[in-house]
């Protein structure tokens, strides 16, 4: 952690914890990255494929725990483009630019670019194979590629149709897809937003993405109406987003599991979206489709029959493949949601691991912070925070610490919260690219 996320993390769980609890956990966050005592013959090849919250970082941290290992990070693409605050794109509020980051940083901390896709990985060879044909050896491979739409987790939703009906669940072409089909909509339209049953990346992303369009909605198109339906009963920060939407949004409609929210099929001709109970056409269709870990994981032989890849609660190493991590939204991470702060919280802790276990050592048992802000209005953030450590194999919250903002709290507390969410970008994207 840098300074400045200690400091923040710190003025935001002072708020609601104990000191006692405090102490704990600023203890568990310096405990994020033990300093392996590394032996006189460490070093070795480390792939990293993946170069976003969880990829990025993990291949930066290696290099500084032991400049000797050689670090090569497999990215498909020159440009990332983040989601945290692609919401406040859609909404019309920033720009797609302030979302995009390059490589020349992480490529001048002594780490090797390799841009293609890694497009197969045979882990009895050890080996990784690129797009452009190369084939690059390692003694410990680490998979970070985020995920993949379940093209065949819902009737009628492929991939020409989100073209009509966008996701806007990787940030990019759906984000600004998605922005201008909200921008050139009547007055008086229909939008709605689907949101899929858990696991999926970022749980409080679809209530974020509805306050954000409620607010657009408020504000440009008055006489429209937004519902969202929603293929769970309940969801992260439930109470804090629902109290803002009756003050703010009063005509934003959630459609929960047990209303008849989970949408079965949609049908892109026509925009429309179908439950076991009804059928609306939409003017604007934003779908949040089922999701599973990206291709490459599958192909590694490291995803489960659910989609995800199942890991080791210390080291992340692949419960199915010796050699293998797997960090970030595409593995099984036990109570810790799938978020960049998680995916660069497990991506120091997985460097250590490995650069300890190169070592001919063994890893230190890791405690993991999580922190996920949501605005529910520009000027309006809200919070929920988790500590995490291993027990009987999987991470599980450690009880008392952590929690949500406060649920009645004076404006001004929301306020604060938005711009620590602002902070809080800037500075994880400032340690990932910068
Ligand atoms: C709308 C929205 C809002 C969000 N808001 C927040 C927020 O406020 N706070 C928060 O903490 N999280 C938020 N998230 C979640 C966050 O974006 C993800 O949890 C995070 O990006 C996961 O990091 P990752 O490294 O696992 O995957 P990614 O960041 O997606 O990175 C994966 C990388 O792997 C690359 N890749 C994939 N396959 C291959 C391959 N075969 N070869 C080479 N490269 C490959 C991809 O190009 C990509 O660059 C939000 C998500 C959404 C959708």
């Amino acid at each position: 952690m840098t300074r400045m996320d200690t400091r923040m993390d710190g003025r935001h769980f002072a708020r609601r914890l104990s000191r006692r609890d405090f102490v704990k956990t600023a203890a568990a966050a310096s405990a994020l990255l033990p300093m392996p005592a590394l032996a006189q013959n460490a070093g070795g090849r480390v792939v990293v494929v993946g170069g976003g919250f969880a990829g990025a970082t993990c291949a930066r941290v290696l290099k500084r725990l032991d400049p000797r290992i050689t670090v090569t990070l497999v990215e498909a693409s020159q440009t990332f483009i983040a989601c945290p605050f692609s919401n406040v794109v859609i909404a019309g509020l920033r720009d797609l630019k302030e979302q995009q980051f390059g490589y020349d940083k992480v490529a001048a901390s002594g780490i090797t670019m390799a841009f293609s896709a890694a497009s197969a990985v045979d882990p009895q060879a050890r080996t990784v194979t690129l797009a452009n044909g190369s084939r690059l050896p390692y003694d410990r491979l680490v998979l970070a590629p985020g995920i993949d739409i379940r093209w065949d987790g819902l009737p009628g939703y492929t991939e020409s149709a989100a073209n009509v009906m966008p996701h806007a669940w990787k940030a990019g072409e759906q984000t600004l897809l998605l922005r201008r089909q909200l921008e050139s909509m009547a007055d008086g339209g229909l939008v709605v937003i689907s949101a899929p049953a858990n696991p999926f990346r970022c749980p409080p992303g679809p209530y974020e993405r509805a306050s954000l369009i409620a607010h657009f909605l408020k504000t440009k198109k008055p006489r429209a109406k937004l519902i969202l339906l929603d293929a769970k009963d309940a969801f992260s920060k439930q109470r804090l987003f629902q109290n803002a939407w009756k003050e703010l949004y009063p005509n934003l409609e959630w459609v929960s599991l047990s209303q008849g929210g989970k949408v079965t099929a949609v049908e892109p001709a026509s925009k429309t979206v179908v439950t076991d109970f009804s059928r609306h056409q939409a003017a604007v269709a934003n779908i949040i489709p089922p999701q599973k870990a990206a291709r490459i994981a599958e192909l590694a032989q490291v995803a489960d029959r659910s989609g995800w890849c199942p890991v080791d609660a210390i080291t992340f190493e692949s419960k199915q493949q010796p050699n293998i991590h797997v960090i970030g939204d595409a593995a099984i991470m036990g109570a810790m949601p799938k978020s960049a702060f998680s995916a660069n919280a497990q991506a120091k802790v997985c460097a250590a691991a490995v650069a300890t276990l190169l070592a001919g050592q063994k890893p230190e048992e890791p405690r993991l912070i999580n922190t996920c802000y949501s605005l529910v209005a520009p000027d309006y953030g809200i919070s929920v925070a988790g500590v995490y450590r291993p027990k009987d194999g999987v991470l599980v919250d450690i009880e008392g610490a952590g929690g949500v903002s406060q649920i009645e709290a004076p404006r001004s507390t929301r306020s604060a919260e938005a711009s620590y969410a602002d902070g809080w970008f800037k500075t994880i994207t400032t340690e990932v690219f910068g």
